[in-house]
C-alpha cells in the first residue's frame, strides 16, 4: 500500500507489537483471510505490503505509530490482498465495507 501522509496521533502514541498483532488477528478471523507470516520492517515507500502466493504480509515499522483508524485500513488492507492480489472494483467494496462496519 502506498505512503500517504497521514497526520502523527497528537499524543506521539506507539502502538505496541503485541497490541498491532492482536488487530491483526481479529481482523484475520473477521475477513477469513489466511496468512503465513507476519512481519515489521522500515518500509521507505509503502506502509505495507502482501505476498499473496506465500501468504507473508510485512508492514512498515512507522505504522505503529499512526493513529488506530489508519492502523485498521492499512492492516485490512493487506489482509484483502491475500484474496485479491490488485486494487479492483470488488477490492475496494471489500475495503470500504470491512471499515465502515469495523471489527464488532
Ligand atoms: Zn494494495
Amino acid at each position: 500500500m502506498a505512503n500517504v501522509e497521514v497526520r502523527r496521533d497528537v499524543e506521539g502514541k506507539r502502538m505496541s507489537e503485541e497490541e498491532f498483532m492482536d488487530l491483526v488477528e481479529r481482523w484475520a478471523a473477521k475477513i477469513g483471510a489466511q496468512f503465513t507470516a507476519i512481519q515489521f520492517k522500515p518500509l521507505k515507500k509503502a506502509w505495507g505490503q502482501c505476498a499473496p502466493e506465500k501468504g507473508v504480509i510485512t508492514f512498515s515499522t512507522d505504522l505503529l505509530e499512526q493513529p488506530e483508524d489508519w492502523i485498521n485500513a492499512v492492516i485490512v488492507h493487506e489482509l484483502l490482498h491475500l484474496t485479491f492480489p490488485n486494487h479492483g472494483k470488488l477490492f475496494n467494496l471489500a475495503w470500504q465495507n470491512y471499515l465502515k462496519n469495523g471489527l464488532d
